[in-house]
């Protein structure tokens, strides 16, 4: 690519980030979490955010590689040790009401060969200190996740090609994919979420009590809750403001019931596990929770997510995406959730978003409990999607509607 054009392009892919993804107001602060590899990006970021009003932009940056020799040489004990600050500095935003922006764009492969129970042993260390005492902040305030083309990432990607072509055509996939090579990106990024709205509001005008998928590998029944709220593209935060959380997005997403799946389902894509990629995996749930796991890679690291606590082995979220999604047609394999999780539909094992159940904000843990919906530290997408999978939408009478034959929308809107 041409540096100017990649440069102009960057640009744009920045300004849709801050303007469409977080939504930035004048005078908000905005807090980043990003990679060393992110940075030309981030400067960009930064750059349209300052021009927006921002006040201050605080940028939290990992080393990756650092990242792999700590998991790799600390102490068992030290494995856990999280600094008091981080969690300070994040509770300040939040109370705030500040703009968090986060980049997803790591090394698939980055703790390869590291031992799970030290992997696991660490990040059960950060769901308990961070994750868990920040989640009543859920809903606090505008966030966003998008992601740049690293070196290590495009390597995974394309491994045939040599790095820096690797790089550039990743970054042309993601320009494609997040809206940025057309004329007025931000323009089509309002017809997007309008079209993805339409589904969203089908879906909660039918309210189904449950869906039932069938595939290769798959056959199950996801109970819904009564009071179920579909969302697609965009979601609403107490500070007032309401913005596209993820950058791509093609999935309108609910809540499952917490104690209603029942049956089998096999993972049509690999799942990027924290640096160990899980592969060729079946969940059997009964009541809700699972009974049992199967997977050609990586089965030690996955049976470790379902055991981090109590209902990290029940579902929190569906999302519905058809196979034709620009992102599925590239027929690119992302080793990426936040790509990945676009180019088919998913399921989550674990936390389920307070917004997917009406009026989920504002109750207390045990009402939202009560109405199905799950808490858990983890948030974990898989997917499940393909071109041969068909779903149904079971009514409050037992009657069978097609929502998606052959990987597809059912209905027209
Ligand atoms: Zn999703
Ligand atoms: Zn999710």
């Amino acid at each position: 690519m041409d540096p100017q054009e990649f440069d102009r392009l960057l640009s744009k892919y920045a300004d849709v980030v801050v303007q469409v993804g977080l939504n930035l107001r004048n005078e908000q602060r905005l807090s980043v979490r990003a990679i060393l590899d992110d940075a030309p990006f981030i400067r960009k970021v930064t750059e349209s955010a300052y021009k927006a009003g921002a006040r201050y932009v605080d940028v939290m940056w990992t080393d990756e590689p650092s990242y792999r020799t700590y998991m790799e040489y600390a102490d068992d004990e030290a494995l856990t040790e999280i600094p008091d600050w981080i969690l300070t500095r994040y509770e300040e935003y939040y109370k705030r009401g500040d703009a968090e922006l986060a980049i997803h764009s790591s090394n698939p492969d980055l703790l390869e060969g590291i031992d799970p129970d030290r992997i696991a042993k660490s990040s059960k260390a950060r769901l308990e200190k961070l994750v868990g005492p920040l989640q009543k902040y859920e809903n606090a305030s505008n966030w966003c996740v998008a992601a740049t083309a690293t070196p290590s990432w495009a390597r995974k990607v394309f491994p045939a090609m040599p790095v820096e072509e690797a790089q550039t055509k990743l970054w042309q996939e993601i320009f494609k994919a997040c809206r940025i090579d057309v004329p007025d990106p931000v323009n089509a990024w309002k017809v997007h979420t309008w079209n993805l709205e339409k589904y969203r509001d089908y879906l909660n005008n039918k309210s189904y009590t449950a869906l039932h998928y069938k595939a290769p590998g798959t056959d199950l029944t996801i109970g819904l809750p009564k009071n179920q709220a579909w969302c697609g593209a965009q979601e609403s935060f107490k500070n007032g403001i309401t913005c596209t959380v993820n950058i791509p997005t093609e999935e309108v997403f609910t809540a499952p019931h917490k104690d209603k799946a029942d049956g089998v389902v096999t993972s049509s894509r690999p799942l990027n596990l924290l640096g160990t990629l899980i592969e060729d995996f079946s969940l059997s749930f009964e009541n809700g929770r699972i009974v049992k796991i199967t997977a050609k890679k990586g089965e030690a690291d996955l049976r470790k997510l379902t055991e981090m606590d109590e209902n990290a082995s029940r579902l929190g979220e569906v999302a519905l995406v058809p196979n034709s999604s620009p992102i599925s047609q590239s027929g690119i394999l992302f080793y990426n959730t936040l790509f990945d999780e676009n180019a088919a539909s998913h399921i989550a094992l674990g936390n389920a978003y307070r917004t997917s159940i009406k009026s989920g904000i504002d109750m207390t843990d045990e009402e939202f409990a009560a109405e199905g919906g799950n808490k858990s530290l983890v948030h974990t997408d898989f997917m499940i999607g393909s071109a041969e999978m068909d779903i149904d939408g079971i009514t409050e009478d037992g009657t069978r509607e097609p929502v998606m034959r052959a990987g597809e929308w059912a209905f027209e809107v």
